[in-house]
């Protein structure tokens, strides 16, 4: 619908940015415009089982271990060579290989690890730590059968510069996210916000559902209000990953198992790379053999949705919102990158597909 009938101003680029604070924190973000991100499954094992852990949806939890660290280096200098300037190591668990997590910091050290948190990751692998957690300890126990994790968690990376916990909400967990945000507060952590997203034919109890979705979405901005300096989120991240419809039918997602272009952007640069060493375009994207049509994963947000500044840059507001999340992102997985206050305190509607 254009301006003439919606009787929206329409705004320029330069328009926007001539605000002194956008312009300020849209210089400080696209200095990392230069990041373009693969990622690689380190080791199909694990020391817990998580129910509804994507990791052994489909058939990448098959793949053979490749240990050989020589292999390793050979990959990671390809994939220097190829442009890629930022690792996600996953798995199943990262910190049962170090040896291999280190081959990768030594060639490509910008990057991030997935990690349940059990096990220390050592330091000079300075990369960011994602730890993950699904609720409190009794949750925890029942879902991922593992005691006292967050003690354990937060014990292994207590004063680690290189931690953020990541706090995955489920339908059955929603209410102890303020216990777990409180307990990390008082320990001087850092949380995240993900979303439970089904992996494909997943049939269980934590599939979201709007009631679920709107009472995440309450719980979220109450913790972000209240938690400013533990909290790293926006109002625009919740508005994102709460909203019934999934990332893709929001955004479009621009990984290659969604996106058929494969000469720009991630269709080009993004790999998933199995224990094996092998990728497969059809299925490459962060979180493969997740659902599309569930996926709200704040992985696959971290791409998709900073993919789409030029639908966001209709207008001021929406604008901030969008340089919100993009700092948001960038604090969460760039190691020495500090978030700004958030531009935006209220919900923007994501622009339509059209903008
Ligand atoms: S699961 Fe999410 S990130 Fe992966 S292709 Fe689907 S929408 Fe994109």
């Amino acid at each position: 619908m254009n301006s003439s009938v919606t009787g929206k101003k329409e705004y320029k680029f330069s328009e926007i940015i001539a605000d002194p604070v956008i312009k300020e924190r849209f210089e400080k973000v696209r200095k990392y415009f230069f990041l373009r991100e693969s990622t690689y499954d380190m080791t199909h094992r694990c020391n817990v089982r998580c129910e509804g852990c994507y990791y052994f949806a489909g058939e990448k939890q098959f793949a053979e271990e490749n240990l050989d660290e020589n292999s390793w280096q050979t990959l990671l200098e390809a994939e220097k060579e190829r442009g890629i300037t930022f690792v996600v190591l996953a798995g199943a668990e990262p910190s049962l290989v170090p040896q291999l997590c280190e081959v990768c910091y030594r060639t490509i050290p910008l990057g991030a690890i997935a990690t349940n948190g059990l096990i220390h990751i050592p330091l000079h692998i300075d990369y960011k730590i994602h730890i993950s957690v699904w609720g409190n300890d009794q949750t925890s126990l029942e879902i991922r059968k593992a005691k006292d994790m967050l003690a354990r968690q937060i014990v292994n990376y207590q004063d680690d510069p290189r931690a953020i916990f990541v706090y995955t909400f489920t339908p059955v967990n929603i209410d102890q996210a303020r216990e777990v945000t409180a307990l990390l507060a008082q320990n001087g952590h850092k949380i995240t916000f993900n979303m439970f997203s089904a992996p494909e034919g997943y049939q269980g109890h934590l599939r979201h559902d709007p009631d679920t979705l709107a009472r995440t979405r309450q719980t979220m901005t109450e913790l972000l209000l209240q938690y400013p300096e533990t909290v790293v989120y926006s109002h625009y991240n919740i508005v994102a990953h709460t909203d019934p419809k999934g990332l893709h039918a929001l955004y479009s997602c621009s990984y290659p198992r969604r996106n058929p272009l494969s000469d720009i952007g991630l269709g080009r640069s993004f790999r998933q790379y199995r224990t094996d060493l092998q990728w497969d375009r059809e299925a490459a994207c962060c979180v493969p053999d997740t659902d599309c049509d569930d996926c709200r994963h704040y992985a696959a947000g971290s791409a998709v949705v900073t993919a789409r500044m030029y639908r966001h840059a209709s207008d001021p507001e929406s604008f901030k919102a969008w340089l919100d999340y993009v700092d948001t992102y960038l604090a969460v997985w760039v190691k020495d990158y500090t978030k700004g206050q958030n531009l935006c305190d209220r919900f923007i509607a994501p622009p339509s597909a059209e903008a």
